[in-house]
């Protein structure tokens, strides 16, 4: 299983390509831990946090962070948020249970979602600069969201492929990203966003051979998957980043959120137990917080 929580980022320089592969096993189990979800959620959030950590792997600014945020109506999904930074991801997914109930055993995107965006923001630690793209929730799934994402808010032809599988051992989720980047990515304009473009055509017909089940297959290692892929190009293999779940939620956060409310509204947060309980959407961690105490009247005698 040492396949597992990886990203692998490559490119293919004669044919102007870069991409990602990502495989995630116990950093996906601890997320999927924290919240009781049905099988369906499993899938849509497995599928959520590899997209996080394809997109993620991207940033080369190592404090960065890229969040994936669905906005959505009239769906099962009331929230869905994954992000990522150094290698480090969490999500968490709020839903209907009375809605998803109604629904097959393995629902379409659309119902999941209703009407619904993809959100994906990069905000770069060393230059504060925020960049932030939105495309509907409208593809078969993530994967084709994200795809539209690139074709749309970047001009960058992409092909995005995810798997999820449910082992003895735990869930294993990978996933293929692929750019063509003919005019550099470095600097230059991206005047070529061609589809047609034949080296593109060459490489998205490569990569769109990726199976599910190779993707999300923990025996196979990511290089050997890579070399099933594009052994007909010579392909340059960058460093491997580990991944891993991890929450950046803190006692000092909590204390200071709610030190923000005045002391009366503060009592009334508190529970019998007289402390106020808060607990992290991302990790389920629950926090106490004893609530300010009211400045004592003014008395004279
Ligand atoms: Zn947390």
């Amino acid at each position: 299983m040492t396949s597992l929580d990886q990203a692998l980022a490559f490119t293919i320089p004669a044919r102007h390509a870069r991409g990602r592969l990502v495989r995630l096993g116990p950093a996906l189990d601890a997320v999927l831990a924290a919240h009781k979800y049905s099988p369906a959620i499993e899938r849509v959030l497995a599928e959520a946090l590899v997209l996080a950590a394809l997109l993620g792997s991207t940033l080369k600014d190592a404090g960065g962070q890229l969040t994936l945020q669905a906005q959505t109506e009239g769906g099962v999904v009331d929230l869905l948020v994954c992000d990522y930074r150094g290698g480090v991801l969490r999500g968490y997914l709020r839903h209907d249970s009375e809605k998803l109930a109604a629904l097959p055993a393995d629902p379409l995107l659309v119902d999941l979602f209703g009407t619904g965006y993809l959100a994906v923001t990069f905000d770069q630690a060393a230059t504060g600069e925020r960049y932030q793209g939105i495309v509907p929730l409208d593809g078969a799934s993530l994967a084709e969201a994200a795809q539209s994402y690139f074709a749309q808010s970047e001009q960058i032809p992409s092909l995005a492929r995810i798997g999820v599988h449910r082992t003895p051992a735990g869930m294993v989720a990978g996933g293929l990203m692929l750019q063509h980047l003919p005019e550099g990515e470095e600097g230059r304009e991206r005047i070529h966003t061609r589809l047609d473009h034949p080296e593109w055509a060459h490489v998205a017909a490569l990569g769109g051979s990726a199976t599910a089940d190779e993707l999300a297959d923990p025996a196979l290692p990511l290089e050997t998957m890579l070399w099933r892929l594009f052994n007909e190009d010579e392909v340059r293999v960058l460093p491997t980043t580990a991944l891993a779940h991890g929450c950046r939620c803190d006692p000092a956060h909590v204390a200071g959120v709610i030190a923000r409310f005045p002391p009366d509204e503060q009592a009334a947060m508190a529970g019998p137990d007289g402390l106020i309980g808060v607990d992290c959407e991302f990790c389920a961690r629950h926090y106490t917080v004893e609530p300010a105490r009211a400045a004592a009247p003014f008395t004279s005698n």
